[in-house]
């Protein structure tokens, strides 16, 4: 496993494409999580029978930065997601968007309290 300061670099063969695709998973991301393994998710080209195709990719990661399970969806020729692709896809990023705000609100307190010991 290469490792780089801030991002994990994880290679995983993929049955669609009979690839090794590379991916880079930033530690903040790793690290940020409420519960694991958890689904990250990304789309990738694929090239089958000359036809270029999206592939929606979930990967589920431990919290050691393991490549547990994967999923993959194939979309359809009009590009739409169903709503189960979509809730995996917004369900991540709004827990992450819930953190952040939670970090954000206990800085905005922390400066508050400083404030007001100065
Ligand atoms: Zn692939």
């Amino acid at each position: 496993m290469k490792t780089k300061k801030d991002a994990l670099i994880k290679y995983y063969r993929c049955n669609f494409c009979n690839a090794t695709h590379e991916i880079t998973i930033k530690k903040s991301i790793l690290d940020g999580q409420s519960k694991y393994p958890f689904p990250y998710v990304f789309l990738h080209d694929s090239m089958t029978n000359g036809d270029l195709q999206e592939l929606l990719t979930i990967l589920y990661i431990d919290s050691n930065g393991k490549i547990r399970g994967t999923e993959i969806q194939k979309l359809g020729d009009n590009n739409l997601f169903s709503k189960e692709q979509v809730f995996n896809i917004v369900k991540p990023l709004v827990e992450e968007i819930e953190r952040l705000q939670e970090d954000h609100s206990k800085l905005t307190k922390q400066i508050e309290d400083l404030k007001t010991k100065s």
